[in-house]
């Protein structure tokens, strides 16, 4: 089985995580760009995780995590 690739470093601050964090330990930016469209009665939501520079999801358009956080 093909070993998982290395997680990409801290957009914020280029701190390099471990496979499994969700956050940077150095400046609580977030790892993980997922979609933020929410679950409502009208759609069921997106989780899409994302490249690292999408603003915007790829799915649905809606803006990312790391757009949210002002990371782009
Ligand atoms: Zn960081
Ligand atoms: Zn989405």
């Amino acid at each position: 089985m093909a070993e998982q690739p290395e997680k990409e470093p801290c957009v914020r601050c280029g701190h390099q995580p471990e496979k499994s964090d969700k956050y940077c330990v150095r400046c609580g930016a977030p790892l993980v760009n997922r979609c933020t469209k929410k679950r409502s009665p009208l759609h069921r939501g997106c989780s899409k995780v994302n490249k690292q520079d999408a603003a915007y999801c790829a799915d649905c358009g809606e803006p990312t995590l790391f757009r949210e956080s002002g990371l782009l």
